[in-house]
C-alpha cells in the first residue's frame, strides 16, 4: 500500500507521488508566526507535518524529500509586539524563532531542509508583486499599497469552495481581512472588498519596519499571503507537490496563495493540499484569543515530559478536532513504558517485518495515527514472539517517539536544608506544631518543599 493522503482540493484520498522528473517530493508547510511561543495547538500542526515528513522519507528515501517550512516574521502581530516591547522587531523575531526551534527539538520534530524568513525574501515578494501588477492582476491603490484583484482570477474560492455571498466586503470571510494581518485592510482604498493585500504601505505604528516596495508604490511591507508565494517558489519551484497547514489557513491564506502564484507563474501551484484539524480545550479552539492555551513549557512545569505531549497527539486521527486534557498525558506517559518495556524485552530480536504491516497500513491510509497505535498495541498485547527490533524502531521513525527514559535527575539536597527537614519532622513528632511551621516556611523560603508521608518525607525544589 502507497503513501495516502486527502486532498482538500478535491476533497478526496489521494497517493503521493513527486511529480517532477528528479523524483525529489517537494513539501511545504505554512509555518509559525514568532511573536511569543507556539502553543500546543500549533504544535499539534507541526507534529503532523512531521509525520508526513517522516512518511514522505521512508517512502521515497530521505534524500528525495524537500520540506520547507516557513517562519512569519514580519505581519500585524510581530510589529505590534515589537512596538510594545519597544524592541527591534528582529530582536523579537529572534528570540520566539530560538524558542520554536528548542520546542520543536523537544517534541522530536526533524528540522526542515529550509527555513525561510520572510524578511529575507523581500525583494522575491516584491519581485512576485510586480508580475501581478504588470500582468493586470493587482493594482496600487490610492494610498500606495497593492491589492490582488480577485475578480481577475477565475479560479478564486476552488480550494475553499468560499461562496460568493460569503466573500461580500465586511463579511467575516473577507479575503483579505482574516488571518495574520487584520489591522490595517483599508477597506476604502480598494476597488472591490474581497481583494487582498499585497503591499502595505507604510504607516507611522509600523515605525522602522519598511523596505521599498515595487515600482511606483510606497515604502511599506509584504502582505502575509505573498510570503508563502514567494519563499515556496525560491526554493521548491513554481510547482510544489505538497501544500500543508491547519485547517484555519485554507481560507483566505491558501487560497490566496494559489491566486497569487497561479496568475504569476501560470501554472499549478500545488498537486495536493493537505490541511490538520485543530485542538481544543473544552470544545473550543485552542487559541491566543481565547486565552485557553498551554505551551510546552507550562506542561513541563507541571511535571509533564515533551514526548508525553507529542504521543497525546498523536492518538486523535489528524484530521479530526482533538479535545485536549491534562489526563491524557498521564495516560500516555503509561503507554510510554508499555512501549520502552516492550522495545527492552526485543533488544536486539529478528523477526518477522510483516507482523507490523498493519501498523504502516494505517499511517499509510491518511495518517491514521489511532489505528496505528492500536494496531501497534494489539500486537504488543500478544506478546513479543517474532516481533523484529529493525521494524519496531522503524515505527518509532515514523511516528517520531523517541523512547529513551527521561534521565534522571539527581538532585542534590543542601546540607543546611537536610537539617532544617529533621529538625521540622522531629518538632512534628512531638508533635509541637507551632515549630513545625516556622520550620517549614524557612524550608519554603530557601526554596524547597518538604511533603509529608506517613512514614518520613520527601523534600523537592519548588517550581518557579
Ligand atoms: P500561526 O503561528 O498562528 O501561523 O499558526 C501556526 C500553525 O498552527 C498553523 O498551521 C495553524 O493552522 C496552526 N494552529 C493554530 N491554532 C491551532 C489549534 N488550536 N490546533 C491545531 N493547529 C492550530
Ligand atoms: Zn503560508
Amino acid at each position: 500500500m502507497a503513501l495516502q493522503l486527502h486532498d482538500s482540493l478535491s476533497r478526496s484520498l489521494r497517493p503521493v507521488t513527486p511529480s517532477q522528473d528528479d523524483g525529489v517530493y517537494r513539501f511545504y508547510n505554512c509555518g509559525p508566526t514568532v511573536y511569543a511561543a507556539a502553543h500546543i495547538g500549533n504544535f499539534r500542526s507541526f507534529v503532523v507535518n512531521d509525520i508526513i515528513r517522516r512518511m514522505l522519507e521512508l517512502e521515497f528515501g530521505a534524500d528525495k524529500v524537500r520540506h520547507v517550512r516557513n517562519l512569519t516574521d514580519v505581519d500585524d502581530k510581530t510589529i505590534r509586539r515589537a512596538r510594545e516591547e519597544k524592541r527591534p522587531l528582529t530582536e523579537v523575531t529572534q528570540e520566539w524563532t530560538a524558542k520554536f526551534h528548542a520546542d520543536c527539538a523537544a517534541l522530536n520534530c526533524l528540522i526542515p531542509h529550509v527555513e525561510p524568513a520572510a524578511t529575507d525574501h523581500i525583494p522575491e515578494q516584491v519581485n512576485m508583486i510586480q508580475v501581478l501588477m504588470d500582468k493586470g492582476n493587482a493594482y496600487r491603490a490610492a494610498d500606495g499599497s497593492v491589492y490582488f484583484k480577485v475578480s481577475s482570477f477565475d479560479n478564486y474560492g476552488r480550494l475553499s469552495r468560499v461562496k460568493e455571498r460569503e466573500l461580500k466586503a465586511g463579511s467575516a470571510l473577507e479575503a483579505g481581512n482574516t488571518g495574520k494581518d487584520t489591522s490595517s485592510v483599508d477597506a476604502d482604498e480598494k476597488e472591490d472588498g474581497t481583494d487582498f493585500a499585497l503591499w502595505k504601505a507604510w504607516k507611522p505604528e509600523d515605525g522602522d519596519v519598511k523596505w521599498d516596495g515595487p515600482k511606483g508604490t510606497f515604502e511599506g511591507r509584504p502582505g502575509w499571503h505573498i510570503e508563502c508565494s514567494a519563499m515556496s517558489k525560491k526554493h521548491l519551484g513554481a510547482t510544489i507537490d505538497l501544500h500543508t497547514g491547519g485547517v484555519d489557513l485554507l481560507f483566505p491564506h491558501h487560497e490566496n496563495e494559489i491566486a497569487q502564484s497561479e496568475c504569476c507563474n501560470d501554472t499549478e501551484f500545488a498537486h495536493h493540499w493537505y490541511h490538520s484539524e485543530h485542538l481544543l480545550v473544552d470544545g473550543k479552539k485552542m487559541s491566543k484569543s481565547l486565552g485557553n492555551l498551554y505551551t510546552l513549557d507550562q506542561l513541563k512545569e507541571m511535571g509533564h515530559s515533551p514526548v508525553a505531549l507529542r504521543y497525546v497527539l498523536l492518538a486523535g486521527h489528524p484530521r479530526k478536532q482533538l479535545n485536549f486534557m491534562l489526563s491524557s498525558l498521564t495516560a500516555a506517559e503509561k503507554a510510554l513504558q508499555t512501549l520502552r518495556g516492550f522495545r527492552a524485552a526485543i533488544a536486539n530480536q529478528t523477526g518477522d517485518p510483516a507482523k507490523f504491516d498493519g501498523v504502516f497500513d494505517a499511517l499509510r491510509d491518511d495518517l491514521n495515527t489511532p489505528a496505528a497505535l492500536g494496531a501497534l498495541f494489539g500486537i504488543i498485547n500478544r506478546g513479543t514472539g517474532d516481533a523484529d527490533a529493525a521494524t519496531f524502531d522503524r515505527i518509532m521513525f515514523a511516528i517520531g517517539l523517541d523512547l529513551t527514559p527521561p534521565a534522571e535527575t539527581i538532585i542534590e539536597i543542601p546540607a543546611d536544608i537536610t537539617a532544617l527537614a529533621e529538625k521540622r519532622w522531629a518538632a512534628k513528632q512531638a508533635k509541637d506544631w507551632p515549630a513545625a511551621d516556622v520550620l517549614r516556611a524557612e524550608i519554603i523560603t530557601a526554596g524547597w518543599t518538604m511533603k509529608d508521608r506517613k512514614d518520613g518525607y520527601d523534600l523537592e525544589p519548588s517550581r518557579q
